[in-house]
């Protein structure tokens, strides 16, 4: 079997020590890997490189679509850009999987059952970094959810519980609150799970559902959520594992893969030979299913689980009732390699000698809809007449006023505050005007200008709108509280 090839970056800290000691385990299984090397990180980022990559290692990702990375530093101070955020956006790396498994008794932990794995959607949602400051007051960020982009995660789920025999998925949202953007990948969830009628499937809000996954992880399979749930979810279900050192996230597009451990440089110990290498080590397990390399990451990782039983561990996980010997990163290396062809008899030994690669090439749907502009939210920054939600709405009622297009509500920080009488506590100077046409009669971005042109003569500050859509008659905008 020839060899694949791969990009290898050594990253900052801890990252050499690491992934020196893990290249050498994969060398020792037997791992058929043909290694580019790439600098990326803090040296990388101080030459000038905002995102802490050069043109050089971005040729050598595109070459391989495998890369096999060791954490960075990214440097204190503003205008760098996340490494791990460029990559996967760049190259359309859209699931997240982070496997959450106790190594009890020989890691201690709350929860010895534990064993989920966590699907993460890592490209959309508040991570478009999409802010803007819009008043003196008021600062917003755009979180954005697409249907294919939900349709692609959720059916990476199903296909991936189905492929690694699992039998529930679970989905979080909030879409009690956020009806379009969460309320779209939890209806995106019921569809799809009916084509998986052998694979349980249930949804939680996420706030309860993380009060109970925290509680009991053991009830959890695999988990889908939208990216920013993600993020927090996997590192409290890490955490419960008992061991955030020894977590692996795979990132995962069409044509392109990235594999590393969840942990970061850990500058704290670097350069003493102690660090606990489990982490990316752990993260070529994935990788080399990924490249149909199964039978060496069946390998590797019991060989890794016979040590770790064994008592042999790193610093970090060291305890004297579970321990038999402290050992620093190159020893662990040298102790995984010495149990290769052994299984755990304790810990569950694996099985991934005839794994065929997961396909992600996920279908999705094409939308076909009539779409039509009904109305205009049209947000003002105001501070006039001591801030009077009655002198405002008066004022456009004369003065903003078309035939198509009528005042019907205004908010403050989503409030309803015109027409009706408000008790609030206080009133920011950003205020959303909704305009919408009598019986929702279509109309036309010419008289929506008019509109604004209107809100210019009279003097008023609009810092943005936002129009008002129906799809086939149905709203796509948010009610107004209190409607
Ligand atoms: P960290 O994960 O590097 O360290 C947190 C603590 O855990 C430290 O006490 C550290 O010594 C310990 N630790 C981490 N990995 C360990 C290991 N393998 N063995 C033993 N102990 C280990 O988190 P941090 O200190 O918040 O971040 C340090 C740097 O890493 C920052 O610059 C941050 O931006 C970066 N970071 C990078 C990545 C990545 O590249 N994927 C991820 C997270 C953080």
């Amino acid at each position: 079997m020839s060899n694949v090839p791969i990009t290898v970056a050594y990253g900052d800290g801890i990252g050499p020590e690491i992934m020196k000691a893990s290249l050498l385990v994969l060398q020792e299984a037997g791992a058929r890997l043909d290694i580019e090397t790439i600098e990326i990180g803090e040296q990388v980022y101080l030459r000038g490189h905002k995102a802490g990559i050069t043109d050089h290692a971005w040729d050598s990702l595109q070459r391989t679509n495998v890369f096999y990375k060791a954490p960075i530093t990214t440097p204190q101070g503003g205008g760098y850009k996340s490494l791990n955020v460029t990559i996967r956006t760049a190259f359309g790396l859209f699931a997240n999987v982070r496997p959450c498994a106790s190594y009890y008794p020989s890691i201690d932990t709350r929860h010895p059952m534990m064993d989920m794995v966590i699907i993460r959607e890592n490209e959309e949602d508040l991570y478009a970094g999409i802010e803007h400051r819009q008043t003196r007051e008021v600062y917003q960020s755009l979180k954005l959810i697409s249907r294919p982009g939900s349709e692609r995660i959720v059916r990476y789920a199903f296909e991936f519980a189905r492929k690694n025999a699992r039998r529930k998925v679970t989905c979080f949202t909030k879409d009690n609150i956020m009806k379009l953007t969460d309320g779209t990948f939890h209806k995106v969830f019921k569809e799809i799970s009916e084509d998986y009628p052998e694979i349980k499937s249930e949804h939680w809000i996420i706030d309860i559902g993380t009060a109970k996954l925290a509680d009991q992880p053991e009830q959890f399979d695999v988990v889908v959520v939208p990216n920013l749930y993600g993020d927090i979810l996997s590192d409290v279900a890490a955490q419960l594992t008992g061991s955030v050192g020894l977590g692996v996230s795979s990132n995962i597009g069409e044509e392109m893969a990235m594999f590393e451990a969840i942990h970061g440089s850990a500058p704290d110990i670097a350069g003493r030979g102690i660090a606990n290498p489990s982490g990316l080590l752990l993260a070529a397990v994935p990788m080399l299913i990924h490249i149909g390399q199964g039978d060496v990451a069946e390998a590797l990782h019991n060989a890794w689980l016979t040590t770790i039983e064994d008592g042999i561990h790193t610093r970090d996980i060291y305890q004297t009732d579970r321990s038999s010997q402290l050992v620093g990163t190159m020893e662990f290396a040298q102790a995984v390699i010495a149990r290769l062809g052994r299984e755990p008899e304790r810990l569950r030994p694996v099985h991934y000698g005839q794994e065929s690669p997961m396909d992600a090439h996920m279908p999705t749907t094409t939308i076909v809809s009539e779409k039509a502009l009904v109305g205009v939210d049209v947000f003002l920054d105001w501070t006039d007449a001591d801030r009077d939600p009655q002198a405002l709405g008066k004022k456009l009622e004369a003065e903003v006023n078309t035939s198509t297009l009528k005042l019907t509500k205004i908010t403050n920080r989503g409030q309803n505050v015109y027409p009706g009488e408000v008790h609030a506590a206080f009133f920011v100077d950003h205020w959303r005007c909704r305009f919408e046409s009598p019986d929702n009669q279509p109309v036309t971005h010419m008289q929506v200008l008019e509109l604004l042109q209107q809100a210019n003569a009279a003097g008023l500050d609009f810092i943005k709108t936002e129009h008002l859509y129906t799809f086939d008659g149905k709203a796509g905008y948010s009610a107004i509280a209190g409607e």
